[in-house]
């Protein structure tokens, strides 16, 4: 019996320009919170920017006037992904060697802000599936925290989890993130960060507080100041994120734009809207399908026009003498890009701070919770 839980046929699914809009009524299950799985994947992460993506079934295809507003990536017989083309908005996902087997992305799913009863979560991850492809855990860690009326822990499998001998021990996953933060300091000067198709394929120069050569404002150094050499990341709840990467809640890593450049020429990246503003920039090998969308008055995002990865988030709102920048001198790179050798979380780059943005904005505080109450700390992974 599902008396008082909230149907989905009061949701929407939409992306974060609003050009595609579709009734609930879509979703193949009838209430919330409906269960998922999150993929952990390569592809999935290089081509939505997220760590953790997660799928709803949907009945039917969308409709041929929303399909002729999404953009096709497709590089595989078994999986179509559709993202939004004017936002980057990753929607649906279709298995076409599969009769009507469609997804969408969990994240775009919301419901009205004045509905009654509103669900803590609209998903409920029930496993982790391709952790092996992390090589480091990934986020799986952070759900594995034994909290006093906790949910069951999803279960883990290394591949598909349709196949159960890759099923793993969380003792395993414990262990793969901490071989991970012991990762020998990194003898490469610059860290790579790209898309699915390589169309934006990003250099970024390693953090050093200690002379601030790109003169980072303290409230985006690391709180830990014996980490001279990481740059912060820490995660965002809100709903630009969660419509940017498709997923619940996003990670960014904290970047100063003067230590980004082009992997493959070594030109620098023009942000935010000297970007949006004149289409003959970033035409370089590795920038040249970087793709920007205002998201509000104060923020440009940036994404992979081909594979419709996100990539950037960049903050005009200080931006006095037209240079990308929020005040803080950084712009936000998705972490889901990151091809660091240590794995998914790029521990020997990147310092992961148990900290959430716009929790209030969340529509799984659960996903929320592993992260602030969760932790890396509690299961003895801190940096
Ligand atoms: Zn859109
Ligand atoms: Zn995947
Ligand atoms: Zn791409
Ligand atoms: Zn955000």
């Amino acid at each position: 019996m599902a008396s008082g839980k909230v149907p989905t046929s009061s949701a929407t699914l939409t992306c974060l320009c609003g050009a595609i809009s579709l009734p609930g009524s879509y979703l193949k299950e009838s209430h919330f919170p409906i269960e998922s799985e999150i993929c952990h994947c390569n592809p999935c992460r290089y081509s939505y920017g997220s760590l953790i993506p997660t799928f709803f079934e949907i009945k039917n295809p969308p409709p041929a006037p929303a399909l002729a507003k999404l953009r096709k990536y497709q590089f595989t017989d078994v999986c179509a992904r559709y993202f939004c083309a004017t936002c980057g908005t990753h929607c649906f996902v279709d298995h076409p060697h599969k009769d009507n087997e469609w997804f969408c992305l969990t994240g775009i799913v919301e419901l009205p802000p004045s509905i009654p009863n509103k669900p803590p979560n609209l998903v409920t991850i029930n496993s982790h599936q391709y952790l092996a492809d992390t090589l480091d855990g990934g986020m799986a860690p952070l759900f594995l925290d034994p909290q006093p009326n906790s949910i069951k822990p999803p279960t883990i499998f290394a591949a598909a989890s349709r196949d159960p001998d890759s099923a793993r021990d969380p003792t395993d996953v414990v262990t793969m993130a901490q071989l991970s933060l012991s990762h020998p300091s990194p003898q490469a000067s610059h860290l790579n960060a790209k898309c699915h198709c390589k169309g934006v394929n990003l250099s970024i120069a390693r953090a050093d507080y200690t002379t601030n050569p790109h003169n980072v404002h303290p409230d985006k150094q690391p709180t830990n100041k014996a980490i001279r050499d990481k740059y912060a990341a820490w995660f965002c709840a809100c709903r630009s994120c969660r419509l940017s990467t498709g997923s619940s809640i996003t990670g960014h890593m904290y970047v100063p734009p003067a230590a980004i450049t082009d992997a493959t020429t070594g030109d620098s990246v023009v942000l935010g809207l000297p970007a949006l503003n004149d289409s003959k920039v970033n035409q370089s090998a590795g920038l040249k399908t970087l793709t920007h969308y205002r998201s509000t008055e104060s923020v440009v995002r940036s994404f992979c026009g081909n594979c419709g990865a996100y990539v950037f988030y960049c903050s005009v709102n200080q931006d006095k003498d037209g240079k990308a920048g929020d005040g803080h001198g950084v712009i936000d790179i998705a972490a889901g890009l990151l091809r660091a050798e240590s794995g998914s979380m790029a521990r020997e780059w990147v310092y992961w701070e148990d900290w959430v943005s716009h929790a209030n904005e969340a529509v799984d505080q659960k996903l929320v919770e592993v992260v602030k109450e969760g932790g890396w700390k509690s299961v003895g992974l801190a940096q």
